[in-house]
C-alpha cells in the first residue's frame, strides 16, 4: 500500500507510517500480542466505514443510511459465532480493554469485588490494576501463579475464592505460558457464586482453532481482542449466554461508547472469515509448534523458561539465574538494536522493579504469519542466546543484525505491495 495522497498534504505523516510498514518489514515482531493483519483485512480498515455513524446494533439504529453497515456487523457477528460457538457476540468494543469495561458496568456495581490474577504474575490492566477504572471503582484481591511451577494453582484460587467471596472471578492472561484450565476456574467460581469472566485476548486465534481448551459455554462471559492471535486488526469482542444479552448490549451501548468503529468491524467481519479457512487452524498450530521449538533451543542455551516451557504462543524466559547483571530491560534495548523486537516482563516471584524487570516474553504469532517455520525459529533463538549473552559487544551486534537481515529476507512480510499471511 502506498501513502501517496497523504504525501501530497503531509509529507511527515507520510513518512511515518513509511518508516512503519519499512520497520515491520526489516524487524521481527516478537510482541506476543502482536501480528500482521493480511492485506484484505487493511482494505477493509481503511474502508468509508470510517465515515459512518452506526450507534445502536443492526436494524436498530440511531441514525439513517446503516443498511451496510448493518450489512458488515451481522457478517462479523455471524462469523464469530461460527468461529467460537458462542450464542451472543457483541462486536462493538474498540478494544479488549473495552470488552472487559463492558462485562464489569454490565454485572457489576462499585464497591463489588473481583478476583484476578496479579499483573506481575500475567494479568492485565484491566482486571484490577490501581492504575485502571477497575482498580479504582470495585474492591480487587489478585491470585498468583506458583511460585515454584510458573503454573497457576487452581486450588489455590478456590480456596482464596472462599475466604474473599468475590462477584467475579477472572481468568485469562498476557503472559501465561500454558494451556488456562477454564473448567477448573469455572468450579472455583461455581463454589462461591461469582460470574466467571474468561478473558482470552492473547488466544482468541488458537481457542478458534481448537488448540487451546475453550472457555465458551464454560464461563458467563468471554472477552477478546481482535488484533493479535485472531488477525482480525485492532478491536475488541464480547461473547456470553443469552440470558446476559440485553445487559451486556446496553453497557458497551450506550453505557459506554459511542458510534461503533464500524471501519474496524469491516476489518473483524474479513479477518474473522480468513480464520474459518482451513488453512487458519494450521497456522495456528503452527504458532505454537514455533513457539515450542523457540523455547526449546533457548533451554539449550542456558536460559529458563517460567513453568519450563510453553503450551500455546508466547515464552516467558527469567534472566535472574542464567544473566543475574542484565534485566529484561537491557536484554530488550539490546534485541531492538538488531531487530529483534520483544518486551521485558515481569516474572513470577520479581525482585526487580516492573521498569526494569527480571524476564522477557516473546511470541510467534507475527513470526508464523511471515511464514516461520521451527527451523528458522531455532535460527531466532540461536540469535536471541548470542546478543543476550553479550549485550554490549558490537561486532556479536553486527553479526545478529545481519542474520536478522537475511531472516527478513528469507521470509518477507510484504509482496510486492501485498501482506504475505498465507500459511501453506
Ligand atoms: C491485550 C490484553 C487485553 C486487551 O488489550 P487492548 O489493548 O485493550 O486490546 C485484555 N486482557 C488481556 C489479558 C490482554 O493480554
Amino acid at each position: 500500500m502506498s501513502y501517496d495522497s497523504v504525501r501530497e498534504i503531509d509529507p511527515a505523516a507520510a513518512d511515518a507510517l513509511e518508516g512503519e510498514r519499512d520497520r515491520q518489514e526489516n524487524t521481527l515482531a516478537m510482541i506476543a500480542s502482536e501480528n500482521h493483519v493480511s492485506e484484505a483485512v487493511l482494505e477493509a480498515q481503511r474502508s468509508e466505514l470510517t465515515n459512518k455513524y452506526a450507534e445502536g446494533y443492526p436494524g436498530e439504529r440511531y441514525y439513517a443510511g446503516c443498511e451496510h453497515a448493518d450489512e458488515i456487523e451481522e457478517l462479523a457477528i455471524e462469523r464469530a459465532r461460527q468461529l467460537w460457538g458462542a450464542d451472543h457476540v457483541n462486536v462493538q468494543p474498540h478494544s479488549g480493554t473495552q470488552a472487559n469495561m463492558g462485562v464489569y458496568l454490565a454485572m457489576l456495581e462499585p464497591g463489588d469485588r473481583i478476583l484476578s490474577l496479579e499483573l506481575e504474575h500475567g494479568g492485565h490492566l484491566s482486571h484490577g490494576h490501581p492504575a485502571n477504572f477497575t482498580g479504582q471503582t470495585y474492591e480487587v484481591e489478585q491470585y498468583e501463579v506458583d511460585p515454584e511451577t510458573g503454573y497457576l494453582d487452581y486450588e489455590g484460587l478456590r480456596e482464596q475464592a472462599e475466604a474473599f467471596d468475590p462477584d467475579i472471578i477472572v481468568s485469562g492472561y498476557s503472559a501465561y505460558p500454558r494451556e488456562v484450565e477454564f473448567d477448573r476456574i469455572q468450579a472455583a467460581a461455581d463454589a462461591v457464586d461469582a460470574y466467571h469472566l474468561a478473558d482470552i485476548a492473547h488466544i482468541t486465534g488458537l481457542v478458534a482453532a481448537g488448540v487451546h481448551q475453550s472457555p465458551v459455554g464454560v464461563a458467563d462471559f468471554v472477552t477478546g481482542s481482535t488484533h493479535k492471535t485472531i488477525r482480525a486488526g485492532r478491536g475488541g469482542i464480547i461473547m456470553c449466554d443469552e440470558e446476559y444479552v440485553d445487559d451486556v448490549d446496553a453497557s458497551v451501548f450506550p453505557g459506554a461508547q459511542g458510534g461503533p468503529l464500524m471501519h474496524n468491524v469491516a476489518g473483524k467481519a474479513v479477518g474473522f472469515a480468513e480464520a474459518l479457512e482451513p488453512e487458519f487452524e494450521a497456522y495456528a498450530r503452527r504458532v505454537i509448534d514455533n513457539a515450542t521449538a523457540l523455547g526449546d533451543r533457548l533451554q539449550e542455551h542456558g536460559f529458563s523458561l517460567v513453568s519450563g516451557g510453553t503450551d500455546n504462543h508466547l515464552v516467558l524466559v527469567d534472566l535472574r539465574e542464567s544473566h543475574p547483571d542484565t534485566p529484561g530491560g537491557v536484554a530488550e534495548e539490546a534485541l531492538e538494536e538488531v531487530g529483534i523486537v520483544l518486551n521485558k516482563n515481569t516474572v513470577p516471584g520479581e525482585t526487580r522493579s516492573p521498569f526494569n524487570p527480571s524476564g522477557i516474553r516473546a511470541g510467534t504469532p507475527a513470526l508464523t504469519t511471515r511464514g516461520f517455520d521451527e527451523d528458522a525459529c531455532r535460527r531466532v533463538a540461536d540469535v536471541i542466546a548470542r546478543v543476550v549473552d553479550s549485550p554490549d559487544d558490537d561486532e556479536i551486534a553486527r553479526e545478529a543484525a545481519a542474520e536478522v537481515e537475511a531472516l527478513c529476507a528469507d521470509y518477507p512480510l510484504y509482496d510486492g505491495d501485498a501482506a504475505i499471511t498465507d500459511v501453506e
